[in-house]
């Protein structure tokens, strides 16, 4: 018990280090904050008919880091909860990496994709009939649509389009290829291309690893 005081921790002069904020609401009055809800507004409009209602809060997440596979989130959309509700009118929150949306590197198309993608996410609950249903307080009541697809790069590489959702999404990418967000580079030839009515892909030999004649119309509405 002598050294009792000995062992005992000082308390440090300096001030304590201020814990690290994670998210920042995004305000739609003030910055960079009127045109990206006013884009945010306009995509709405354009493509998604579930959500002309909802009130959307844009907020930047500042801590997320890539995972131990090197990936980055980019984005997150998320429901309201009903005590949410009680303390803010929103019904939707859609945070963004902040790092890459101030990256000067990123352009603002990809901006607007990484908008729409986290919208593409909300969606009404609809009862049986496909209504939308409404909480008692007469809110709409919202969830998360999962994306359309999920697959390796690695499997889609080797196997092809294996699954319809993997060939809808092929059909999709055909379709939006014109407006390729990212510079291909010189003389690289596209991991894949589109021949007439047949699709083929090519893995990184431009070898042919997979090749569909005259896809049924049907394929991608299953
Ligand atoms: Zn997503």
């Amino acid at each position: 018990m002598e050294n009792e005081n000995a062992n005992e921790q000082k308390p440090s002069q300096a001030t304590p280090k201020a814990k690290k904020v994670s998210f920042e609401l995004i305000s739609s009055t003030e910055g960079q904050g009127p045109s990206m809800y006013a884009e945010l507004r306009r995509l709405i409009t354009e493509n998604h008919d579930d959500l002309t209602q909802a009130r959307i809060a844009l907020a930047f997440n500042l801590s997320w880091k890539p995972d131990v596979d090197g990936r980055l989130q980019l984005g997150m959309m998320k429901v309201a909860s009903d005590l949410d509700r009680e303390l803010a009118d929103y019904d939707l929150i859609i945070v963004l990496n902040r790092a890459f949306w101030g990256d000067p590197k990123v352009t603002d198309e990809q901006r607007t994709a990484l908008l729409d993608h986290e919208l593409s996410h909300g969606a009404l609950q609809r009862a049986k009939n496909l209504e939308p249903i409404e909480d008692e307080k007469g809110r709409k009541c919202y969830r998360i649509r999962k994306h359309d697809i999920e697959e390796f790069s690695a499997v889609a590489s080797r196997h092809g389009m294996w699954k319809k959702d993997i060939e809808a999404f092929w059909k999709a990418l055909q379709k939006g290829r014109q407006r390729t967000l990212f510079d291909q580079g010189e003389g690289e030839e596209p991991i894949a291309a589109a021949d007439g009515e047949n699709l083929v892909a090519r893995d990184e030999k431009g070898e042919l690893i997979h090749m569909r004649a005259a896809l049924s119309p049907k394929a991608s509405s299953e």
